[in-house]
């Protein structure tokens, strides 16, 4: 299934993200993850791509087996980084060979030493450029309520934003955000510039201060004071913190669907109980 064809207004679209783990008990794990989560009936999942080139081999075998095993539809994330054109043809051969109907096409982040392959491509819209006329895929791409960290200007991230549109990303799916305020205000901007692909909220629920304070830090978003007091004030207490993600998210999560959000993305980390929990405060069941 094309995932731009669920948003068709007859509930929310919720997509669970996974990444490609390093060990066979990593493995293991995510699939009792996946199976746990399936439970939920999610509309479809994602599989990230390990732009360091570590894990991106491993991206499209993972999301053919999801999609074929779980029989989940499933979508492939692919970045411009670290990836050469001969790859990323090799890999959408063999994603859409399998049935994959559905990729997120991405920029990536740039390691320190990065320099342009001169037989790959710089910007997302690049990449979607040359995948739409070549091979049979529903286009998604990523959004940014507070600004890509690169980006000179919110006018100007939002210009980005527009010309992957323009390229034909169907569907857009944020990065992690807190204050809920961010992505009413980028969605209002995005429709005032004619941007009228579904934008999906991408919810990070919070199991560890440490981690989110790192995450936060390269991908520019902020924490607000309120979350940032109430995860200080559980120190060390893991059990503690993840009730304080899992109660941000839970609100952030009403809120978004009461006003207006087509569906949620949720950035599981390979694990269930966060995610579980905030999707049955939300939806009940
Ligand atoms: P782009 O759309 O290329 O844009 C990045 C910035 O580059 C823009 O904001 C703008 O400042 C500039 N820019 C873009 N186009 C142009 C242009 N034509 N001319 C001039 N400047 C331009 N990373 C991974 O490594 N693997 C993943 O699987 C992964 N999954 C993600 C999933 C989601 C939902 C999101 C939101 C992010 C994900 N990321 C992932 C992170 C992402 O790769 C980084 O945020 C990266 O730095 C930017 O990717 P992009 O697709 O937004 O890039």
């Amino acid at each position: 299934m094309r995932i731009a064809e669920l948003f068709d207004g007859t509930r929310p679209v919720v997509s669970f993200e996974f990444f490609p783990p390093k060990t066979e008990r990593g493995y293991s794990a995510l699939f009792r993850t996946v199976e746990d989560l399936k439970r939920l009936d999610p509309s479809f999942v994602s599989v990230t791509w390990g732009a360091g080139g570590s894990t991106r081999s491993k991206t499209a075998e993972l999301v053919i087996q999801i999609q074929q095993e779980a029989g989940i539809t499933s979508m492939a994330h692919m970045t411009c980084t670290g990836s050469s054109r001969a790859h990323i043809a090799a890999t959408l051969d063999r994603l859409t060979g399998a049935g994959i109907e559905n990729l997120l096409a991405l920029g990536g982040d740039r390691p320190e030493d990065w320099e342009l392959d001169p037989e790959g491509f710089e910007f997302a819209s690049e990449l979607i450029d040359f995948v739409r006329p070549r091979w049979d895929l529903c286009i998604a791409a990523a959004a940014y309520p507070e600004s890509h960290p690169r980006s000179p200007s919110p006018q100007d991230d939002l210009a980005m934003t527009a010309l992957k549109v323009r390229a034909g990303a169907e569907v857009l799916i944020t990065q992690l955000f807190f204050d809920n305020a961010d992505y009413f205000d980028f969605v209002r901007r995005a429709r005032e510039a004619g941007v009228d692909a579904p934008i999906v909220p991408g919810i990070m629920p919070v199991v560890s201060t440490a981690s989110i304070r790192r995450m936060t830090a390269l991908c520019g978003a902020k924490i607000p004071p309120e979350l940032g007091a109430a995860l200080e004030g559980c120190g060390d207490d893991e059990a503690g913190t993840l009730e304080v993600g899992v109660e941000w998210s839970t609100h952030q999560c009403r809120e978004l669907l009461d006003r207006g959000a087509p569906g949620l993305h949720f950035y599981t980390l390979n694990r269930s109980p966060a995610t579980r929990r905030i999707h049955q405060s939300v939806f009940g069941g």
